[in-house]
């Protein structure tokens, strides 16, 4: 019985291995790669359909894995929200972002807005915007090259505080966008009550645009409707020429895809920005 009771106990044990295996390799590589800086940012280019110029850029983290290699963020961020790393983490980003607009400003590139992801668990964070204004102050970035980018589900999440926190944020000279726009259960009518300057078009509404009639509609009275209440448009996850004709006929402010460009490490940025802005 005692070493049956011994075989149990490993074969438990065993399963229990197995099953949360995959979750500890990268949950406790998660806090080593912090302290090992194994992250990076990318940066994909927002395009301004008027003149077809870059405007703008959106962080998207990285993780390089020593043995994994390159980890995408839908595998690691929730990890890092589950576990509160995504504080830590998310102010890496922020500051990481903050360091790159001096040091392309140092380089004398004329000034873009870059745009940082924030989570939902670092929205609620209460030192949140002292945070963010430590950051500016520290790296000298004039804010309004800052954006932020929120989810309805994370607006929706925190009631009250959410309006107080916003206003803030805009105090400070933050730009506030809406991220995966029309991907939750708000409308904009709802969405007007926060203090907000932009909207992006998920993606699933763009890669059918010019084949699905329903998506034909929705984007374009989304736009309608946004620039009624004055907010700037950015549809995400254009791929053809075809959706970036329809958009300019919608009126779209902003375009980021990869008909574009795929996001880029910062080096291969200076590059593409050699030959995309006004310089
Ligand atoms: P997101 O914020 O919606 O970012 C857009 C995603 O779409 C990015 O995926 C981008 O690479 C991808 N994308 C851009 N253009 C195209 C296109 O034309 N076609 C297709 N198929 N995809 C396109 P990525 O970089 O893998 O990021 C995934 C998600 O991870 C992001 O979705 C965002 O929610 C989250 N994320 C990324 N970086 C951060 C970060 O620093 N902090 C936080 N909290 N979340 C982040
Ligand atoms: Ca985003
Ligand atoms: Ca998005
Ligand atoms: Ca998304």
């Amino acid at each position: 019985a005692k070493s049956m009771g011994h075989n149990m106990y490993f074969v438990y044990e065993n399963r229990m291995a197995e099953n949360i295996n995959a979750h500890l390799t990268l949950g406790g590589g998660l806090r080593k790669a912090i302290d090992e800086e194994e992250f990076e940012l990318y940066y994909q280019p927002k395009i301004r359909l008027s003149d077809e110029t870059t405007v703008g850029a959106e962080a998207l983290i990285r993780w390089f894995h020593p043995e994994l290699g390159m980890i995408s963020p839908d595998n690691f961020i929730p990890l890092a929200e589950e576990s509160g790393l995504i504080l830590p983490l998310g102010e890496w980003v922020i500051r990481r972002a903050c360091r790159q607009l001096q040091e392309w400003r140092e380089l004398g590139y004329p000034p873009i807005c870059v745009s940082v992801n924030l989570s939902g668990r670092q929205f609620m964070q209460t030192n949140l915007v002292d945070m963010v204004k430590q950051v500016l102050d520290e790296t000298g970035v004039d804010p309004k090259y800052l954006e932020l980018e929120l989810t309805e589900s994370m607006l929706m999440a925190d009631g009250q505080q959410t309006i107080v926190k916003l206003h803030n944020f805009r105090k400070l000279g933050l730009t506030l966008s809406i991220d995966d726009f029309g991907t939750g259960y708000s409308s904009l009518a709802y969405l007007k009550k926060f203090p907000i300057q932009a909207l992006k078009i998920d993606r699933s509404f763009i890669k059918d645009l010019g084949v699905n009639c329903d998506d034909n509609a929705i984007v374009k009275a989304s736009i309608v409707m946004a620039h009624s209440l004055n907010l700037k448009v950015v549809a995400e996850g254009v791929e053809k020429r075809s959706q970036v004709d329809i958009l300019k006929e919608y009126k779209c402010d902003e375009i980021q895809g990869y008909y574009f460009a795929k996001p880029m490490s910062s080096q291969d940025f200076l590059g593409y920005m050699d030959s995309h802005t006004m310089f």
